[in-house]
C-alpha cells in the first residue's frame, strides 16, 4: 500500500510574506487531507521561515535542487547535510527545468540523488520527455535512458527511500496535461524497470508522482491511475485551496 505524496514546487515563486502565508494556511488545513502525505518546496530563501510557519502540522519540507558535495568551494551551492540542518525531510532532484534550462545531466542527478541518500533526505527524483521525443516515438526509450542514468548505483535498500516523478516536459507549466492513459503507460514501465533492476515486491513500494498541469478538476482522474502514487505540483500549488483539493482527490482514489 503506497501513500499518496502530494508534492508543491514553489518554484521560483513567493516572497517572504506570501511564502509564510500560504505554508501557514496548508499547515492550518492539513488535517482536511486523509491518507495523503503533504510536502512544499519553497525557494532556499525562505527554507526555515516556512519550516516555521508549517510548526507541528503534517507537512513535509523540501528543497528544490542541492549540491552533491558536502561542503567546501561551491560558491551558491547548498548541501544535503545544511537542508537536513535545517529539519527538511526532502529534495526534488532532475526536475526538467534543471535539466533543460540549467544543464544538468543524468549523472549529476546520480550524483546528488545518492549525496541525498547518505545524507538522510528522500529525493523525488524527476524524470520526462521532450515533446520531440514523444512524437518522434521515443517516450520510453528517454525515460529509460533517464531511470538508468539517474539511479545508477542506488542499491536495493536505498531505493525505497526515493520518490519517482514522471514530468513529460511538454506538460510542464503549460495547461497540456498527459492524459491518465499517457500517464499510467509510462508509471507502469517505471514500475516494470524497478522490477528487473530490483524485484516486484522493491517495485511495489516506490511511489511514483505525476506532474504536468496538475490542477483541482483533472487531479482525480490522474491519481486514479493504478500506478500514479501521486502528484508534484507547479502552478497549481501557489493557491492553498488547490493544492489540497488535488491532495484531497488524491487521497480518495489513492
Ligand atoms: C512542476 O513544476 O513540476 C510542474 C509540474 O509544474 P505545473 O504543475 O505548473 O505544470
Amino acid at each position: 500500500m503506497r501513500t499518496p505524496l502530494i508534492a508543491g514546487n514553489w518554484k521560483m515563486n513567493t516572497d517572504s510574506n506570501s511564502a509564510a502565508a500560504l505554508a501557514s494556511e496548508i499547515a492550518k488545513r492539513a488535517g482536511e487531507v486523509q491518507d495523503a502525505e503533504l510536502l512544499v518546496c519553497p525557494p532556499n530563501v525562505y527554507l526555515t521561515l516556512v519550516r516555521d510557519a508549517i510548526g507541528d502540522a503534517s507537512v513535509a519540507l523540501g528543497a528544490q535542487n542541492m549540491y552533491h558535495e558536502a561542503n567546501g568551494a561551491f560558491t551558491g551551492e547548498i548541501s544535503a547535510a545544511m537542508l537536513c540542518d535545517l529539519g527538511l525531510q526532502y529534495v526534488i532532484l532532475g526536475h526538467s527545468e534543471r535539466r533543460h534550462i540549467l544543464g544538468e545531466s543524468d549523472s549529476d542527478v546520480n550524483k546528488k540523488a545518492l549525496a541525498a541518500l547518505a545524507a538522510g533526505l528522500v529525493p523525488v527524483v524527476c524524470v520526462g520527455e521532450q515533446l520531440a521525443d514523444r512524437e518522434a516515438g521515443k517516450t520510453a526509450e528517454v525515460i529509460r535512458g533517464q531511470f538508468d542514468g539517474s539511479l545508477a548505483g542506488i542499491t536495493a535498500e536505498q531505493i525505497q527511500s526515493v520518490v519517482l516523478a514522471y514530468e513529460p516536459v511538454w506538460a510542464i507549466g503549460t495547461g497540456k496535461v498527459a492524459t491518465p492513459e499517457q500517464a499510467e503507460e509510462v508509471h507502469a514501465d517505471l514500475r516494470k524497470q524497478l522490477t528487473e533492476r530490483y524485484n516486484s515486491e522493491i517495485a511495489e513500494s516506490v511511489r511514483i508522482l505525476y506532474g504536468g498541469s496538475v490542477k483541482p478538476d483533472n487531479a482525480a482522474e490522474l491519481l486514479g491511475q493504478p500506478n500514479v502514487d501521486g502528484a508534484l505540483i507547479g502552478g497549481a500549488s501557489l493557491k492553498a485551496d488547490d493544492f489540497l483539493a488535488i491532495a484531497t482527490a488524491g487521497a480518495a482514489v489513492g
